[in-house]
């Protein structure tokens, strides 16, 4: 099938290149139909379908966070969240209107718009990832004292399940609760999953700052082990780093020092960044990937979808060169901003993926190394495991950002 899309402006036409994105066209000979975005006029005789002005503006600002450039609105870290939001999060807009596009093209001409099948026959996609901020709950004395203090909340049991996990994790630094690793990859390796692995590179005094170095040998071991494993290693962007494109290229210098190939993929720490200043610096970089655009604070679609789509350079007025992999359930989100309980923390995220399995499209999903503890995380390690154990129940098809690209655009 050929579909021509009519569209009179640069934002239009990059609208219509991402709502195409997961169908299977053939470009060549003249158009089954001619899709007008905005006011374009087709010309000829060619069945029409009209995605008007004001849907096509919506989307445009929906995918490119136009809402977020026309406000100052920040929290305490200078982030837009979805509090601040007059969007519906919880909905993938975007998908919703290329459904309904479907719709009406296939009532005009009769068949149905082919779609790809970027996954092999799996039902939709995973991109799961786990940001890496902390591997030594019991070096950091801040953090000791944070947990102590919220287990004392919860009364002398608790606290002294913390105190003898500090202590074992002073002794014995694979005892730290922190350091999850072989639980994760274990995980995986019985799925025949793999991820990405968003590491930062210096360690800083900060409380934001992580407490490790990829100059340390077990740091480095581990990143040789995940990629030997298949996973992929991306840039966790350091909390001052996301704006700011000599850090990113230096931090990229870092890392690929230790993983000896080029770094595709990264996402911001703290999911810190503001919509164009992260386009521009990510311009400079060779970063071909970002994956930051999810709300700390809330589960959903930031972006209004569950595919992939290209970041859109406001101050160039065209698409920038970087996909954006958007970022859907968090850990942190689901326990402490959302404050859901391990029960209903499984099912607020299986809510999001119920939307994505309907679409066919790629769930992001971040799970810390340093949220499966059974302290402070009590009963979440078992939400991680349900979840990809609903993963593999459903098929899905669970892989590095980089991997899911190139499925879907063959980059
Ligand atoms: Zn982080």
């Amino acid at each position: 099938m050929n579909i021509d899309f009519v569209t009179g402006e640069a934002r239009f036409a990059y609208v219509a290149e991402m709502l195409a994105l997961p169908w299977a066209l053939t470009p060549d000979g003249s158009p089954d139909v001619a899709v007008m975005v905005g006011s374009g006029e087709a010309s000829g005789s060619v069945a029409t379908v009209r995605l008007d002005e004001s849907t096509a503006a919506s989307l445009f600002r929906r995918l490119t966070r136009l809402e977020e450039l026309a406000t100052d609105r920040a929290d305490a870290h200078g982030r837009f969240l979805a509090t601040y939001s007059a969007e519906p999060v919880g909905e993938p807009t975007v998908d919703v209107v290329r459904r309904q596009l479907e719709q009406r093209i296939e009532r005009i001409i009769g068949t149905p718009v082919p779609r790809k099948q970027p996954w092999g026959g799996a039902p939709y996609a995973v991109a799961l990832s786990h940001d890496v901020d902390a591997v030594r709950l019991g070096r950091s004395a801040k953090r000791v004292a944070a947990r102590l203090a919220r287990a004392t909340r919860r009364g002398p049991r608790a606290t002294v399940a913390a105190l003898g996990q500090s202590a074992a994790a002073f002794v014995s630094p694979e005892r730290d609760p922190f350091w999850t690793f072989d639980y994760l990859r274990e995980q995986e390796r019985h799925f025949g999953f793999q991820s990405t692995w968003n590491f930062q590179t210096r360690p800083g005094r900060r409380i934001v700052d992580p407490d490790y170095s990829l100059s340390e040998k077990r740091i480095a071991a581990l990143i040789t082990a995940l990629e030997e494993e298949g996973h992929d290693i991306g840039l966790h962007y350091h909390y001052d780093s996301a704006e700011d494109s000599e850090r990113l290229i230096a931090e990229l210098q870092e890392l690929q020092a230790v993983t000896g190939r080029p770094v595709h993929t990264g996402r911001a720490h703290y999911l810190r960044f503001s919509y164009q200043r992260l386009v521009t610096a990510l311009r400079g970089t060779a970063l071909r990937i970002d994956t930051s655009i999810g709300y700390p604070d809330q589960v959903g679609f930031r972006t209004g979808t569950c595919w992939p789509h290209l970041l859109f350079d406001h101050d160039r007025d065209q698409p920038a060169p970087q996909w954006e992999f958007p970022m859907h359930v968090m850990d942190g989100t689901l326990r402490t901003y959302l404050q859901c309980g391990p029960e209903e923390g499984l099912r607020t995220a299986l809510a999001i993926r119920d939307q994505v399995r309907n679409e066919g499209g790629v769930l992001g999903v971040v799970w810390h190394n340093s949220s499966l503890d059974e302290v402070n995380w009590r009963g979440w390690r078992a939400v991680y495991a349900n979840l990809l154990q609903e993963f593999a129940s459903d098929g899905a098809l669970v892989a590095p950002e980089s991997v899911l690209l190139e499925r879907l655009v063959g980059q």
